[in-house]
């Protein structure tokens, strides 16, 4: 027989037999290996372990610590629910089934719903095929034959998928009685998928398109130990607690209306506070750091998005046109080309850059219905948004004036841990960016140089910059180790070319300024959601809408309850007066599920010493204090914006 020669990652080579699986090759060096092995790559093409090795060549083997391991132990999760729903459910159809960066899921279409029992006993007849270790085994075959397989299987669904996917010659998988059109790779069989959990159904349709089949999204999880399966079920609990969507209605803080339409957000009475307060910082903040604020309008001549490119290759992210006056008006999906019809009002010398326009300015992108998502995925929002228009010798500290200012916006906001990438354009393929080489190389080197001065570790990310610029992203780490991307900032070398704007230097000539876009919060209302989880609704004085709840024992100290209300109210502090007819008890709680911070309590005692009864938010009773005294801590809290005390 033919031997074929294979090496390894260390370097090491070894003869086989041709045709000797890469299961054998995996049991010849080990049955640690062997019993560990969930997949093998070969060169760079992911196989099963029963493939049969024909040819000389590198062998890999995946196992649960390589990077694409998840992915195919989900796949395969999701293969295993797919045959437990059909062995249960006769009536369900399978439609697509991947790995998703936290689990899996599978679309099924089926006249009736699936209910959270059907979710217990899938889940039990998934366990019932593990541990059966039914093997996943594939099968190939020619088109047509396949299709008819398929059809008789009365899965029209995976018929239509084979038509439009399938090769001449298709893989499936075989898990028992269940088959799927399926390229893999898989595990070898369901023995090796321990630690699942099916975790939820929601509606979906048929490739996404709304107007196509209902299917039935089961959702659920894998993961090589049960141990990390513990964590992230305890982590989305911990999610589950924090989900803005839920406190943004217990706490009255703002809502989504249907009449209204959907991921279109109202700021009630209480969410206003909050992103006064949030806005007020941050216009003192520009002001303070040489920003100009300008203000420019919601709806704009399409034009002008056709000069500035979005009505071409950003078209599907905007709401439509609308006619006035037989011209076409868009609603602005982004500020930049307002600020840039500011800069170009009148010709602009070096003496006033760097010119800094910022703007929160509200902006409305076209998002599909099935992806909105609360605050965090919205059709309408408002981003603290501006664009600096600069010398290339001004870059540098532009960058570093950026990262500094979000740098401030973490620790005002009490998120103490972040993350940053760079991403820059691919070399090889100079052809697909706007800009020279050169200006790439002076913008890149801007931003690294920056980073590297700042002593702020980061990820570089080639290949991930847009085509018009590279650009810095800074991701924060919220209370429960959650990553959200909110900062960005960005070059681009594209929108001064296109509407030509230029700045007289200090030689005579015109040249061509150079843009950077940056976003802070990014979007006040996402930044707004992230900050509801990160506090769990409980947010520190300065944000809290009431920051103090005054609360008299009976109604004979009233009178009293209304003076401390007063020495409050006239330093400014958010206070509140609840005098109702309720037991004291029932209204502290009432305070305390509003996550006010502090309850102030008022008897006799107190009235005759000029005093307050104070309880904490976070920690109950914490004794007496002289009124003046309370106001003057709390008033301190609020101007250092203390987020712990
Ligand atoms: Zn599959
Ligand atoms: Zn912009």
């Amino acid at each position: 027989m033919a031997s074929i020669h294979i090496t390894f990652p260390d370097g090491a080579a070894r003869e086989f037999a041709s045709g000797t699986t890469a299961l054998e090759v995996a049991q010849s060096i080990g049955p640690r290996l062997a019993a560990e092995a969930i997949a093998a790559k070969q060169g760079d093409r992911l196989v099963d372990l029963s493939t049969k090795l024909e040819s000389d060549g590198p062998i890999q083997f995946i196992t649960s610590s390589s990077p694409e391991a998840l992915e195919i132990f989900r796949h395969s999760t999701a293969h295993l629910l797919a045959a437990a729903v059909t062995e249960l459910y006769p009536d369900a159809h399978p439609g697509v089934g991947p790995a998703t960066d936290s689990g899996f899921y599978y679309d099924f279409y089926r006249e009736k719903p699936f209910t959270e029992e059907d979710l217990g006993k899938i889940e039990a007849k998934m366990r019932e095929i593990a541990q059966a270790n039914v093997v996943n085994e594939r099968v190939h075959f020619p088109k047509a034959e396949g299709l008819k397989v398929f059809e008789q299987m009365g899965e029209f669904l995976k018929c239509e998928l084979i038509q439009e996917k399938g090769d001449d010659v298709f893989s499936a998988y075989r898990t028992g009685k269940f088959l799927d059109f399926c390229r893999g790779p898989h595990v070898p069989s369901t023995g090796r998928i321990k630690a699942f959990k099916l975790l939820s159904v929601a509606g979906a349709h048929w490739k996404g398109d709304e107007h196509s089949h209902p299917m039935q999204r089961i959702y659920g999880t894998s993961f090589f130990s049960q141990r990390d399966l513990d964590a992230f079920i305890h982590q989305m609990e911990e999610a589950k607690k924090r989900d803005h969507r839920r406190l943004g209605k217990d706490l009255d803080l703002f809502s989504i209306q249907d009449d209204a339409g959907p991921g279109l957000i109202f700021w009630h009475q209480k969410g206003g506070i909050i992103r006064r307060e949030i806005e007020d910082w941050l216009r003192d903040e520009l002001t303070a750091r040489g920003y100009d604020l300008v203000f420019t309008p919601h709806a704009m001549r399409l034009h002008l998005w056709e000069i500035s490119g979005h009505a071409n290759f950003y078209r599907d992210d905007m709401f439509g046109a609308m006619k006035v006056e037989n011209e076409e008006y868009q609603l602005k999906p982004m500020n930049c080309p307002g600020h840039i019809l500011i800069y170009k009002s009148r010709a602009r010398s070096y003496r006033e850059l760097p010119m800094r326009l910022a703007e929160l300015g509200t902006v409305y992108r076209y998002e599909r219905s099935g992806v909105m998502h609360g605050l965090l995925r919205v059709r309408g929002f408002t981003q603290d948004d501006a664009h600096i228009f600069c010398m290339r010798e001004q870059l540098e500290a532009e960058v570093q004036a950026c990262v500094e200012f979000a740098h401030l916006v973490l620790k005002t906001f009490g998120f103490e841990k972040y993350q940053v990438e760079l991403s820059a354009r691919d070399p090889q393929k100079p052809e697909h960016y706007a800009g020279t080489v050169e200006e790439w190389e002076v913008a890149e080197g801007a931003l690294m140089n920056t980073l590297k001065r700042m002593e702020i570790p980061f990820k570089y990310m080639p290949g991930e910059a847009v085509f018009y610029g590279p650009k810095i992203d800074i991701k924060l780490v919220d209370a429960i180790g959650r990553p959200w991307q909110l900062t960005t900032v960005q070059f681009d070398f594209n929108l001064p070319q296109r509407f030509g704007l230029e700045y007289a230097g200090a030689d005579g000539q015109l040249h061509t300024p150079v843009m950077v876009h940056r976003a802070l919060l990014g979007s006040i209302e996402r930044f707004f959601g992230v900050l509801i989880e990160h506090y769990v609704g409980a947010f520190p004085v300065w944000l809290a809408p009431v920051q103090v709840a005054v609360l008299p024992i009976s109604d004979k100290h009233a009178a009293y309850a209304r003076e401390v209300l007063g020495a409050l109210t006239g330093a400014k502090v958010r206070a509140q007066l609840d005098d109702r007819n309720e037991k004291l008890n029932a209204r502290i709680r009432d305070a305390q599920l509003q996550k006010v911070p502090f309850m102030l309590v008022v008897g006799d005692r107190e009235a005759q010493n000029r005093t307050v009864s104070v309880r904490r938010r976070e920690s109950g009773d914490t004794g007496s204090r002289p009124v003046e005294e309370f106001v003057t801590w709390v008033q301190e809290l609020i101007d250092t914006r203390a987020t712990s005390w």
